[in-house]
């Protein structure tokens, strides 16, 4: 789908988001900075241009079968939250699930994980037990028609399907979270790009995941993270 980008927008969010992420990085810590702008991603994708096009609605779960992408940071802050949030009943199902995921998962080749479905260990009843905490590409996922997330979903290995989406929502989640991301690089923390499932096992069972991950070292020592370049920073009108 062809759209024009919207280089003021992008601007703006990305030095607004860039310096707010930097000063809470410093003053509050990383895994408390990303809750705060969490907050904001959300209130930047309400207000984009063309959210009123945009056919998600609570209790439709296509894309909760498909690959999400996670860093270090989006997955303490989950376990902190299924820590505090769930039962202990709850807390054996989600985690009995990311393990199983996480080993259907590892026996794939990189490539191949994409055009599989594989339900996502927070959906439950139709509703994501994780709202506020779920990961930024998660929050952006988005469509302007069900049909093609119903597709995507009904042949998974069919990747030429492209959902229609809104170019408004797009470039401002898509620049918030590059701005929140940049802002925990320069402070020295991980940033590559994990699968939810396998990132989330090693966070449960690599003794040391975390504090690797706080004193800016590499957290997970089974698993190799995936550098994601820039989008939208240093983009020239
Ligand atoms: S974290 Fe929540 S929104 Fe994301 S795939 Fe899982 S259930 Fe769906």
């Amino acid at each position: 789908m062809e759209f024009f980008l919207d280089f003021s927008l992008i601007r703006n969010i990305l030095e607004q988001e860039n310096q707010r992420a930097c000063g809470e990085i410093r003053n509050l810590g990383v895994l408390r900075a990303l809750e705060s702008s969490q907050q904001r991603h959300d209130a930047r994708i309400a207000a984009a241009p063309d959210v009123g096009t945009l056919a998600c609605r609570a209790g439709c779960t296509w894309c909760c079968y498909f690959t999400v992408d996670v860093r270090a940071a989006e997955v303490f802050r989950i376990v902190d939250v299924v820590e505090q949030l769930f039962t202990s009943a709850e807390k054996a199902r989600v985690y009995a699930e990311v393990r199983a995921n996480s080993a259907a998962l590892r026996k794939l080749r990189e490539g191949e994980r994409v055009t599989r479905n594989l339900k996502c260990p927070f959906l439950s009843e139709g509703r994501c037990t994780i709202y506020a905490a779920r990961p930024q590409s998660c929050r952006n996922y988005h469509a302007t028609n069900v049909a093609g997330c119903q597709q995507s979903y009904e042949e998974p290995g069919n990747l030429d399907i492209d959902p229609d989406f809104a170019p408004g929502v797009y470039q401002s989640g898509g620049a918030h979270v590059e701005a929140f991301n940049t802002g925990m690089s320069d402070a020295g923390y991980d940033v590559n790009a994990y699968e939810l499932n396998c990132a989330l096992d090693a966070a449960l069972s690599e003794s040391g995941a975390r504090q690797r991950f706080e004193s800016r070292l590499k957290p997970f020592i089974g698993l190799s993270g995936e550098e994601v370049a820039a989008e939208f920073d240093g983009l020239e009108p």
